[in-house]
């Protein structure tokens, strides 16, 4: 840096999952200047890119909860408190300055804070790519690897690529919108849930091509058709689609976090009982942190967060004990 100032936060959260906006609600509601960078477009993690339309059973407070519906509530949560967020910036780079505070650096800006909070799970997503020739031209308006709202496809007709959990799962749900649904997989057999398979299979929408993969894709303002190819008969076809849902997996990676001088066990971050990792001032939450005994869970990291976030304002503010107050003892604005 050329000595020009930065804005300092007293807590900058990486990562924008359930654990983080937990967290940027928490740090906002005990009056931290809070920041949160998220390296995708959308808030959520792991609920947002990998199972928005699931049912998850087993967050306090909800019987049942889809997984966009929750991340819509967290999200409320947070922004009550006004957190800076930063989309699209993945964090690579740390610096120590000579006061105790940090730098981040980021694919778009530096960033200083006096505390970091790492709640990246298990590492910023990169789908895998569709290997079908001119699938680029649709990436994004007719061919999706982050679901948009199902409205989206009314009507249409609907190739979706996989054999996983994800593929079964948005296959049966477009199965409401869509006017037919193509679920087409590489092998013959599904590795997602055989419950999701039989609902998917019995649906008059449905229809499932095994031994098969798109080939090429096609159209002229918008996507039109796909070519399918069967590897076992090496036929191949041309089939009319109005969108393409590849569901095959995401790329996660930790990336330069790694290198930042950490203790790692695995591709997890240790802490301590504060959830402090071994450098001062930087602590960890969620899926990404360990310690003897940790289960990845939802509840797990909203624990941990107000754990760290107990420590973290002990570290800002050493005249105070550690913990947070009661927040029905907090004189905060609860309205709105
Ligand atoms: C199919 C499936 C079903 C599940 N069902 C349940 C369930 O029913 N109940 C339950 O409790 N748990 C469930 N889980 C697990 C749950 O989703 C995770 O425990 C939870 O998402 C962890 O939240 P997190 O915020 O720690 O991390 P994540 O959700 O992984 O979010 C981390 C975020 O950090 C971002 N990030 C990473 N690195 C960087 C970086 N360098 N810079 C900027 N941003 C970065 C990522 O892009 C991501 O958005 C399920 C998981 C899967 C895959």
């Amino acid at each position: 840096m050329d000595g020009q100032s930065l804005e300092r936060y007293d807590v900058t959260l990486i990562g924008g999952g359930p654990v983080g906006l937990f967290g940027a609600a928490l740090a906002g509601l005990h009056g931290m200047k809070t920041k949160l960078i998220e390296a995708l477009p959308h808030l959520g993690g792991q609920l947002y890119a990998l199972y928005p339309e699931k049912w998850i059973y087993d967050v306090a407070g909800f019987p049942k909860v889809l997984a966009k519906d929750l991340v819509a509530q967290l999200v409320e949560q947070a922004m009550r408190y006004h957190p800076t967020i930063c989309l699209e910036e993945t964090v690579s780079d740390l610096e120590a300055l000579p006061d105790g505070a940090w730098r981040l650096y980021t694919n778009r800006d530096v960033h200083e804070t006096r505390t970091i909070l790492i709640t990246s799970g298990i590492g910023a997503f990169t789908p895998r790519k569709l290997p079908a020739a001119n699938a680029e031209r649709f990436e994004g308006t007719s061919i999706h690897y982050f679901v948009p709202p199902l409205k989206t496809f009314t009507d249409q007709r609907v190739v979706v690529v996989g054999g996983g959990d994800s593929a079964l799962d948005w296959a049966l749900a477009l199965t409401d919108p869509a006017r037919e649904v193509i679920l087409v997989h590489r092998r013959d057999e599904f590795r997602g849930q055989q419950e999701t398979l039989r609902q998917f299979s019995a649906h008059p929408k449905a229809r499932i091509r095994v031994w098969t993969e798109v080939r090429d894709v096609a159209g002229t303002n918008r996507l039109e058709a796909v070519q399918l190819i069967n590897h076992q008969t090496k036929e191949t076809e041309w089939i009319e689609a109005d969108a393409v849902v590849a569901a095959l997996g995401f790329h996660s990676n930790l990336g330069p976090i790694k290198d930042w001088g950490l203790e790692f066990h695995g591709s997890s971050i240790v802490t301590n009982e504060a959830m402090q990792t071994s450098r001062p001032g930087i602590y960890a939450a969620g899926d990404v942190a360990y310690y003897p005994g940790k289960v990845k869970l939802i509840a797990t990291g909203f624990g941990e967060i107000g754990n760290a976030l107990g420590h973290i304002r002990g570290y800002l503010h050493p005249g105070h004990k550690g913990g947070l107050p009661h927040s029905t003892n907090l004189k905060v604005e609860r309205e709105g």
